[in-house]
């Protein structure tokens, strides 16, 4: 058998150290040496070991009084450990409450749940009592693009679980029909030995007999059949900021089914959908509007009544107004999410050609035809065609 090492050396700390120190240096070593950190690492487990056997008899006064005076040889006789044949992996785990609080009690905990426990614990290390969270319920709403233009609450009505209001969600017919789970003696959680690759292990998991929640309801509540939530419609108000947009979805948390045994309720997922507008074309925060105009008023110019989200407004139409020229109205458009200002109102122009003429106006046309005004020059053509493009860029 190998020669031990002092356990102050061990553990990295003098021989005046006071308990709290070594508890630290412990920590230390246990968090490096962890087999959670180290998965299948022999060395990394004899060290992790060593430092759980130093603490062992050094965080005890007594036995660390004998140590000082006696060295190993006092500790363990023959087989050479101080508890007879070194620690397992059970008794290094069986300390390891008492040595970890708070943030890493819950890492260790999510550690023996990875080797075969399994189960959601509600986080405090005091109560490890399983929480059954309510699922997610989703539901679709109808915006208009004047809500979203505006912003606007909805009360949106929902069927969903909610706490039965008889047994306060508990199940139980009254307070006398619960009792503590006799398994597990009302914790929750069960606690099993098993032998891994890296040794012995204590896990825990739930107690199969009260499903986590270490109670037994001996009588059900007859209003929701010892389920502890009961289907009911909720109305739910929902607040829908300007500048949203179709497909978007956001959750609120806590608005989605109740949870059996009194658990957390789950989320409401609230998906948006955009009606179409009969005259608008939302792009972003933009807005299109195609305005066909009349030829006379392309040609000698004047006024258009253009909607808006939620009126209309008058336009200037120039003389001589081309096809596919876009007008821009700023900040008629749309307000932009979770940002300043407003988007624009794009009025994308087109001319109508009359399809029917009368003898008369046939006979103005031809005369029309004759004048070289009517003849597109090479500036208009290219202009055209520039026009062309950019809608392509
Ligand atoms: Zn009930
Ligand atoms: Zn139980």
């Amino acid at each position: 058998m190998a020669t031990k090492r002092d356990y102050y050396e061990v553990l990295e700390v003098s021989k005046t150290a006071s308990a709290e120190e070594i508890k630290k240096a412990y920590r230390k070593k246990a968090i490096k040496y962890h087999p959670d950190k180290n998965p299948g690492d022999k060395g990394a487990e004899e060290k992790f070991k060593e430092a759980a056997e130093a603490y062992e008899v050094l965080s005890d006064p007594q036995k660390r009084q004998q140590y000082d005076r006696f060295g190993h040889s006092a500790m363990g006789g023959g087989s050479g450990g101080f508890s007879g044949g070194g620690m397992s992996m059970d008794d290094i785990f069986a300390n390891f409450g008492d040595i970890f609080g708070g943030h890493f009690g819950s890492a260790f905990r999510d550690f023996a749940s990875s080797f075969g426990g399994g189960g959601f614990y509600d986080g405090s290390s005091s109560n490890r009592r399983a929480t059954s969270k309510g699922s997610t319920l989703r539901v679709k709403v109808n915006v208009s693009l004047q809500e979203v233009a505006s912003g606007v609450e909805k009360k949106i009505k929902v069927n969903k679980l909610v706490s039965c209001s008889h047994c306060n969600g508990s199940g139980a017919k009254d307070a006398n029909s619960i009792k503590t789970c006799s398994t597990c003696k009302g914790s929750g959680v069960v606690t099993h030995i098993q032998r891994t690759i890296l040794g012995s292990m204590q896990t825990q998991s739930y107690c199969q007999t009260c499903g986590g929640t270490g109670k037994i309801i001996t009588d059900k509540c007859e209003y929701c059949s010892g389920e502890g939530v009961v289907r009911a419609e909720e109305i739910i108000p929902i607040n829908i900021p300007a500048g949203i947009e179709d497909n978007m979805q956001f959750t609120l948390r806590g608005k989605g089914n109740a949870a059996r045994n009194g658990g957390v309720p789950g989320d409401l997922l609230v998906l948006i959908e955009e009606e179409e507008h009969p005259e608008l074309i939302r792009d972003g925060s933009d807005l299109i509007y195609n305005l066909l105009l009349d030829l006379p008023t392309a040609v000698l110019g004047g006024t258009v009544e253009i909607p808006t989200v939620d009126s209309k407004v008058k336009v200037k139409i120039e003389k001589g107004t081309q096809p596919n020229k876009v007008l821009r109205l700023r900040n008629k458009g749309l307000p932009r999410l979770n940002s300043y200002g407003s988007g624009d109102l794009l009025v994308n122009i087109g001319i109508y050609i009359p399809e029917t003429l009368s003898g008369e106006e046939k006979k103005t046309f031809e005369q029309f035809n004759l004048s070289p005004n009517f003849k597109p020059k090479e500036s208009s053509t290219k202009g055209f065609f520039n026009r062309f493009k950019q809608m392509f860029d």
